[in-house]
C-alpha cells in the first residue's frame, strides 16, 4: 500500500463533470487528485456515449442522404459496411480526445489515481484497483461518479443478444430484427443507427409520444419520418417479459394496443439511467443519497456536507454533458472561495436523431401545465429554402415568448441541424433578447439560423403570412 496522499480538491470520477471540475480547481491554483475507475478520462460520454453514439450517426446521415437522393437523380451503389473499420474510426475518435484530456491532466498537475473510488470518512477515500489500496485525503471532494443504464431485473441481462446502450455502440453485428425498448433520445439514436445499417427496427414506448417531455409539435415532423422507415413504432406499450430463446428472444407487449408476441435478433433496452449515488459509501462521509441514487445539492453545488460537493448525473436530471461540465465549473469555483453559483436560466435538449429535435426554456406543455400566458411563433421549413435546398421540408422552428414584455422563454426546433441552431435560441434567453431583437438581427441568407428570426418575425408581426 503506497503512502496517504492529500488533496485540497479531490475529485471522484473523470466524465466530463468530473475532468471540468479538477481542470478549473487546478487551474484556480488548488492542488488536485482526480480518481476515476477506468483507465482513460473522459467517463460516459466520451467513451460510451455523446462521442461514439455521434460518430455512428454521422455514418448513419451518409447512407440515409445517399438513399434519400435517388429520387432526385444521383444514385449510389448499396453501402457496404466494413463494421471493424467503422468500429476503429469511432475508437480513433475516443483515443484522440482520451489523450488530450491525459494531456490537460498532466499540464494542470493533477493527479489522476485510477481505481474504484469509496469514502471511508468525511475526508478520507480509499481507492481499490488491481495495484492495491490508496488512501486519500481530502479537504473537499466534488463528487462526479455518473450513471449507468437502467436494466430491468427480470430481463435476461446477461444474453449478450439483450444490449444496452454500451453494447449497442459496440456494433458488434447487425441484428436483422432490432427492438429499441425506450423511445427517448438514447434509443431513438441508436435506432437510427442501426436502420441505416439495415436492421429492421421496432420501437416500443410507453408513453403516449416518443421523446416524452418534448412538445408533439416538435416530436410529430420526427415521428412521420421515421414512421415511414421502420417497422413497427408502438406508444402507450409496454415490454412485458423477454425470454432468450435458442432462435431468439420472444418479446410479450402489455398495453390496450398490445402486439402479439414476437421474436427478435435483438432487444436495446434504453429506458433510462440511474445515478451511481448508492455505489461510493457516501454515507461514511454523511453525504445524503436520496432514494433513487440521487444526491441532493444547493445553487452551489453543495451536498449536506458543506466541503462535499456533487455534480453532473448524480445530482438529477437532465442527464447530460453540458449541464456536468457547467455544474463542474462551478463547484470548482467554490471550493477556491468564489462566489459562483447555478444561474444558468436553462439547459438545451437534443435528439441527434433523423431529423433533429432540439428545445430550450420553457416547453408549450410546461406553460399550459403551470398556466404560464406566451405569445406564439412557428416558422415551417417547407418556406425555407435553405431547408429546400437540402430536400427536406418537415422542419418546423418555434419561439415562445412573454406577451407583455416579448422576451424569448422557450424555444424549440426539428429538422437537419437543429441542434446546431437551438444555441441561437439559448444564447436569446440567456441575453434577456425579445421577440423584436431576433426578428430586427440579420441572419444570413439562405440559412437554417433563418428559421428562428422568421418565427420571432411571425410574433412581432412583421411576417404575417409565408411567402
Ligand atoms: P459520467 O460521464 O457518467 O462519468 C462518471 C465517471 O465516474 C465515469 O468515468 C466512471 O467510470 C467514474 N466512476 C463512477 N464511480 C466511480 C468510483 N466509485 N470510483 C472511480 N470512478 C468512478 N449527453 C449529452 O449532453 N449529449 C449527448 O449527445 C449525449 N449522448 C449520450 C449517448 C449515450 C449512448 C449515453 C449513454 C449518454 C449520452 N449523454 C449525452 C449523457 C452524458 O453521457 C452524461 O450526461 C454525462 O456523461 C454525465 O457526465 P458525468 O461527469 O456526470 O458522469
Amino acid at each position: 500500500m503506497s503512502d496517504i496522499i492529500h488533496a485540497e480538491v479531490l475529485v471522484l470520477g473523470g466524465g466530463p463533470g468530473g475532468y471540468t471540475a479538477a481542470f478549473r480547481a487546478a487551474d484556480l491554483g488548488k492542488q488536485v487528485v482526480l480518481v476515476e475507475k477506468y483507465p482513460v478520462l473522459g467517463g460516459v460520454c466520451l467513451n460510451v456515449g455523446c462521442i461514439p453514439s455521434k460518430a455512428l450517426l454521422h455514418v448513419a446521415q451518409i447512407v440515409h442522404e445517399a438513399e434519400h437522393f435517388e429520387q432526385h437523380g444521383l444514385t449510389f451503389s448499396k453501402p457496404e459496411f466494413d463494421l471493424d473499420k467503422i468500429r476503429s474510426w469511432k475508437e480513433g475518435i475516443t483515443s484522440t480526445l482520451n489523450g488530450g484530456l491525459a494531456r490537460l491532466a498532466k499540464q494542470r498537475k493533477v493527479t489522476v489515481v485510477q481505481g474504484l473510488g469509496k469514502f471511508t470518512s468525511a475526508n478520507a477515500l480509499e481507492v481499490t484497483s488491481d495495484a492495491g489500496a490508496q488512501q486519500i485525503t481530502f479537504d473537499n471532494a466534488i463528487i462526479a461518479a455518473g450513471s449507468t443504464a437502467t436494466k430491468i431485473p427480470p430481463f435476461p441481462n446477461d444474453d449478450p443478444r439483450l444490449m444496452d446502450s454500451t453494447d449497442a455502440l459496440n456494433i458488434a453485428d447487425v441484428p436483422k430484427k432490432l427492438l429499441v425498448v425506450g423511445g427517448g433520445i438514447i434509443g431513438l439514436e441508436m435506432a437510427t443507427v442501426y436502420h441505416a445499417m439495415g436492421s429492421e427496427i421496432s420501437v416500443v414506448e410507453l408513453m403516449d409520444q416518443i421523446i416524452p417531455g418534448c412538445d408533439k409539435d416538435l416530436v410529430t415532423p420526427l415521428h412521420r419520418h421515421i414512421k415511414k422507415q421502420y417497422k413497427n413504432i408502438w406508444l402507450k406499450t409496454k415490454v412485458e417479459s423477454i425470454v432468450a430463446q435458442d432462435d431468439g428472444l420472444l418479446v410479450t407487449f402489455g398495453g390496450d394496443k398490445a402486439p402479439e408476441p414476437e421474436l427478435f435478433d435483438k432487444v436495446l433496452v434504453a429506458v433510462g439511467r440511474k445515478p451511481n449515488g448508492a455505489l461510493i459509501d457516501a454515507d461514511k462521509a454523511g453525504v445524503h443519497v436520496n432514494e433513487w441514487g440521487f444526491i441532493p445539492v444547493d445553487k452551489q453545488q453543495k451536498t449536506n456536507v458543506p466541503h462535499i460537493y456533487a455534480i453532473g448525473d448524480i445530482v438529477g436530471q437532465p442527464m447530460l454533458a453540458h449541464k456536468a461540465v457547467y455544474e463542474g465549473k462551478i463547484a470548482a469555483e467554490v471550493t477556491a472561495g468564489h462566489k459562483s453559483a447555478f444561474d444558468a436560466l436553462t439547459i438545451p435538449s437534443v435528439a441527434y436523431t433523423d431529423p433533429e429535435v432540439a428545445w430550450m426554456g420553457l416547453t408549450e406543455n410546461q406553460a399550459k401545465e403551470q398556466g404560464i400566458a406566451y405569445d406564439k411563433g412557428a416558422f415551417p421549413w417547407a418556406a425555407s429554402g435553405r431547408s429546400l435546398s437540402l430536400s427536406r421540408n418537415e422542419g418546423l422552428t418555434k419561439i415562445l415568448c412573454d406577451p407583455e414584455t416579448g422576451r424569448i422563454l422557450g424555444a424549440g426546433m426539428v429538422g437537419p441541424n437543429a441542434g446546431e441552431l437551438v444555441a441561437e435560441a439559448v444564447l436569446a434567453l440567456e441575453m434577456g433578447a425579445d421577440a423584436e431583437d431576433v426578428g430586427l438581427s440579420i441572419h444570413a441568407h439562405p440559412t437554417l439560423s433563418e428559421t428562428f428570426a422568421f418565427a420571432a418575425e411571425m410574433i412581432t408581426g412583421t411576417i404575417t403570412d409565408l411567402y
